[in-house]
């Protein structure tokens, strides 16, 4: 029986990654309130939130200062443009900022409202750029199976996943994909990761030189995998990447929409996972997740480009109303402001082993085949069969079950493709609330077990 607030939901909206066939009986769970790392339904029912939202609310909920950052800019100043040469002292001071905080030479910020449109924006800049170097056919773009972009059209084409591109008439003609990086799942029998990652690395230059090096513009890739599994990559693989890049001189784009502000205990994910990117994308974080905010670097000689090209065409032919907006911007200050003052990306690196320490041990569960992560990001997998890593058959659901089971004992985590589990909760949640995120998910698993048994699911 849906409550009256989630009958007019399923009355009124479209949500987003939802199964609307079965939406109508099953109904959202509608939030009301948020504190800490904890979130309240309409009911009033506590939920540990173990995704930080959408892998963006880093600094919890009911941050005051956040609050009082929006409100002092909603009042003074809600909105201008950075269009026409137009600009305000947020953005500026905001820029200046990310620019000193980049782990790559950056020369500027290009901010979007999203990280699809960051990610989008990647595209549309590599092509400017090896168009202005006078190689406009160097415009493939490669990306990986599972990896995540987002939605918008050339987004949703990096992106490696069926459900965006399967009667989406995606991916565009161009965007090309290679391997997903997860060893547990597609490593040959007995092949360390050093091995799987010169694989995959090889699979990389055999696809650019199969293309000609000369139309392919660009590689990118999360540090870790958010939506395709919460996917930390074998040991070795990001440096055996880029030695192709560089080989061919393919731009190399990191999207760290979810890794970027301290996810994995470094400001970046880059910087953990020793990548070099000529550019990255950011988003979610940047904020807190408390106003839509994105964008991507932009390094010297794409700079030098958009420059030429703007003084042939007479303009950069780029831009959305809300990129820069200063409500935003002056959020993502005091979020910056506040990861410095209390030293959040410090505290995610102390925290880290107890949290990596807690999500391994799922590993010696009955139903999990794998549990693994970096920082406070994590990802498991169920499976039928420990020795053979066979899974469930997936109309069975049953990874979305233990989503829903831990929904059940006051816990929110994500259920990915795959029958596999993300777990990436708010920065600032402290070790108890480590143990009990994962006390809870035990019990989750426990029931989904039973579950499993009482289904005669094999
Ligand atoms: N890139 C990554 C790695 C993401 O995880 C996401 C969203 O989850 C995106 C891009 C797209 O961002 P948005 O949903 O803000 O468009």
């Amino acid at each position: 029986m849906l409550s009256n607030l989630a009958t007019r939901d399923v009355e009124t909206l479209i949500h987003p990654y939802t199964n609307l066939s079965t939406f109508r009986e099953t109904g959202p769970l509608v939030l009301e309130r948020g504190h800490g790392v904890w979130v309240y339904d309409s009911d009033g029912r506590p939920y540990l939130e173990g995704m930080a939202g959408l892998w963006c609310t880093a600094l919890g909920y009911s941050n005051e200062e956040l609050v009082e950052a929006a409100s002092e800019q909603m009042s003074r100043l809600p909105f201008t443009h950075l269009f026409s040469g137009r600009s305000h002292d947020p953005a500026i001071e905001l820029a200046e900022t990310l620019k000193e905080l980049m782990p790559i030479p950056t020369s500027k910020i290009f901010f979007t409202s999203s990280g699809s449109e960051a990610n989008d924006t990647q595209v549309k800049l590599t092509w400017y750029l090896n168009n202005a170097l006078g190689r406009p056919a160097k415009k493939k773009i490669i990306s990986r199976i599972k990896g995540y972009h987002g939605v918008t059209v050339a987004s949703a084409s990096m992106t490696g996943l069926p459900a965006n591109h399967a009667d989406w008439d995606l991916p565009l003609p161009g965007f090309l994909h290679v391997g997903c990086p997860h060893h547990y799942r597609f490593a040959e029998a007995g092949e360390t990761e050093e091995a799987f990652s010169q694989r995959l690395a090889d699979e990389l230059e055999a696809l650019i030189l199969r293309e000609g090096p000369d139309t392919v513009a660009a590689f990118v890739a999360e540090p870790v995998m958010g939506a395709g599994g919460a996917i930390a990559p074998p040991s070795g693989y990001f440096e055996k990447i880029q030695a192709v890049l560089d080989r061919y001189d393919v731009r190399f784009i990191a999207d760290e929409v979810i890794c970027g502000f301290g996810r994995l205990g470094t400001w970046f994910g880059s910087e953990a996972l020793g990548m070099r990117p000529d550019s990255l994308s950011f988003a979610k974080a940047v904020t807190s997740g408390y106003m839509p905010l994105g964008g991507v670097s932009i390094d010297e000689p794409l700079y030098k480009a958009l420059v030429s090209q703007s003084a042939k065409l007479g303009t950069f032919g780029h831009g959305t109303t809300y990129s820069g907006h200063p409500v935003a911007c002056a959020v993502a200050l005091k979020t910056i402001e506040i990861y410095k003052r209390d030293r959040i990306v410090e505290g995610v690196a102390e925290k880290a082993p107890h949290f990596q320490a807690r999500l391994s041990a799922l590993a010696e569960h009955p139903i999990v085949g794998e549990a693994r992560g970096i920082g406070l990001i994590g990802g498991l997998e169920i499976v039928a069969d420990k020795n053979s890593k066979r899974q469930y058959d997936p109309k069975a659901g049953v990874a979305a079950r233990c989503v829903a089971f831990a929904q059940a004992e006051g816990l929110i985590v994500r259920f990915l493709a795959g029958d596999r589990i993300a777990v990436c909760p708010p920065l600032v949640i402290s070790p108890d609330e480590i143990d009990t995120l994962f006390d809870r998910l035990i019990c989750a698993l426990d029931r989904t077990e039973a579950w499993i048994a009482s289904e005669g699911l094999t």
